[in-house]
């Protein structure tokens, strides 16, 4: 016999309760409408408003701890499950404004992978990593390096635009990481490029500012780690796109490469 609705709710607050859960807000989420022409003839995304969920619904929002942090038992990790489990992801807060998960794009097994903080607005109306101006200027410094977008993998920290493109909270970091560690054992770069502070704080857990540290390199499972600025502050900041290429070039040399003799300037 089909569950009245409240039923279900009870059934729901109940699963609530196991999950450690001691209240939950009154105030009702009200998703922000897209306002761009992209946004408005995109597919959106699986969206749930503030209806109550069904228990089935509910047994995929679980909290951000409980992200798997390895494929389920006898399945193998790739690219495209990763994708796909993301794409169904209720472990922190972002899924509620988000209109695309944005997993990231590139190659298997690049020289190097770069990892930036999160989806801004275009990145979540197109559901892929760095296409608006940060990621123009970001492909420039590919191709100053002497490669092309399709040559590299380019990821975030978190895989849902924070509202209003703030920073991701810590919860939402730890919450989102397991996904990107499989990403990183899937796709087996030989190098990995830390964009920004918040990515810094993310993967090689140190809480400091990106001017301190850009230029230094860290170890993450045994992966070297370059940290350098991100794109979006080079653009506030143009000068500083002269530390950023020389961070670049020490990347180029741990490859054994050379920049091309004549760098586009990023
Ligand atoms: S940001 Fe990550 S953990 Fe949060 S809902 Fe999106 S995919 Fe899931």
């Amino acid at each position: 016999m089909k569950k009245s609705l409240s039923e279900q709710a009870v059934e729901y607050l109940e699963y609530l309760k196991e999950q450690g859960l001691t209240h939950v807000p009154a105030s009702k989420k009200i998703r922000p409408k897209p306002t761009s022409v992209a946004a408005a003839s995109k597919p959106q995304a699986p969206h749930r408003q503030a209806s109550t969920p069904s228990p089935v619904e509910a047994a995929s929002a679980l909290p951000a701890s409980s992200v798997p942090s390895a494929p389920p038992a006898g399945g193998v990790d790739t690219l495209e499950s990763l994708k796909a489990e993301i794409a169904q992801c209720h472990a922190c807060p972002l899924w509620e404004t988000r209109l695309h998960t944005v997993p990231g794009q590139g190659i298997l097994h690049p020289d190097i992978m770069f990892i930036g903080e999160g989806p801004g607005q275009n990145e979540d109306e197109q559901g892929l990593a760095f296409v608006g101006k940060a990621g123009q200027l970001l492909t420039k410094m590919i191709q100053a390096m002497g490669y092309a977008r399709e040559d590299v993998f380019i990821a975030n920290i978190v895989k849902c635009r924070p509202p209003g493109n703030r920073v991701p909270s810590p919860d939402e970091m730890a919450g989102c990481m397991p996904y990107l560690k499989r990403q990183i054992a899937i796709i087996q770069p030989k190098l990995i490029v830390c964009l920004g502070a918040t990515a810094v704080r993310g993967l090689v857990q140190e809480q400091t500012s990106i001017s301190r540290v850009r230029g230094s390199w860290r170890e993450f499972e045994g992966i070297p780690v370059m940290l350098t600025f991100h794109p979006a502050y080079l653009l506030r900041d143009p000068r500083k796109k002269v530390e950023a290429w020389a961070d670049l070039k020490a990347v180029l040399a741990r490859l054994g490469k050379t920049p091309p003799t004549m760098p586009a300037k990023p």
